[in-house]
């Protein structure tokens, strides 16, 4: 790729912590063919985006801790390491666990799709893709892992969430959550106990102009689980058969 690396950075410092609505996003467009690359960068900068692109697994490893993009486009396909990988290890690095990630697969598999959003995505597009669709996802990505309201305090059972520092708690214990499951715990805690549609978390947390498998929240659900739910600890999702789910303590 053409990418230098003395380029100048432009406007504000990238990187989540220093990202206002006034920067230009980074997006980190990690793709081995040139053409793509070619249009997504196009496309991006047209957009309002700043583009910093990596030919291959490893390459964006070293552009995600070099430039800090705000959010990472990852081809599925991809060689020295499949996007895959990348997505494990942009998940196991304290520093990299809430970059919002979005998985471009050539696959039209669903298996591989949600294989995807087990690893680490946020979300998933398929090849060939419409631009304006991806922007949407994008946008909306961006949205909910920046949008830290000024001051506040949710609080559920032994679940806390401080909205200032964007940390959650349970019984004392730091919860670590990816931007979408912290936007989904954050719904829920403004609603304990009432059930919610996998439509109708879709709205809420994915807004209303994504379009996205109810499955999707399924994925989320789990992850989420995962993560507040550790070992003998209540779970304190419950799922309702053909309803959908509720933050509660009485799981029946
Ligand atoms: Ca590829």
């Amino acid at each position: 790729m053409s990418f230098s690396m003395n380029a100048p950075a432009q406007g504000v410092a990238p990187g989540p912590e220093s990202y206002t609505s006034l920067a230009k996003p980074l997006v980190l467009v990690v793709e081995d063919e040139a053409a793509i690359a070619t249009m997504l960068r196009y496309n991006l900068e047209k957009s309002g985006f700043r583009v910093d692109e990596a030919a291959d697994g490893q390459e964006a490893i070293t552009r995600i801790a070099e430039a800090q993009p705000d959010l990472v486009l990852l081809d599925w396909m991809l060689p020295v390491m499949s996007g895959i990988e990348v997505c494990r290890q942009i998940r196991r690095r304290p520093a990299t666990r809430e970059l919002p990630v979005i998985m471009v697969t050539a696959r039209t598999e669903d298996q591989d799709a949600v294989r995807g959003l087990n690893t680490g995505a946020d979300d998933y597009i398929t090849k060939p893709f419409n631009m304006d669709a991806l922007l949407a996802r994008i946008r909306a990505l961006l949205r909910r892992s920046n949008n830290v309201p000024s001051k506040g305090r949710l609080s559920f059972h032994d679940i806390d969430m401080d909205l200032t520092s964007h940390r959650v708690q349970r019984n004392g214990r730091a919860v670590h959550l990816g931007p979408t499951e912290f936007r989904l715990l954050e719904f829920f805690l403004q609603h304990p106990r009432r059930v919610f549609a996998r439509e109708e978390l879709l709205d809420a947390v994915w807004g209303p102009d994504i379009h996205v498998e109810p499955r999707t929240v399924d994925v989320h659900i789990r992850r989420l689980r995962k993560s507040i739910n550790q070992g003998d600890e209540l779970d304190v999702v419950r799922t309702v058969r053909a309803a959908g789910y509720a933050l509660d303590t009485e799981l029946l």
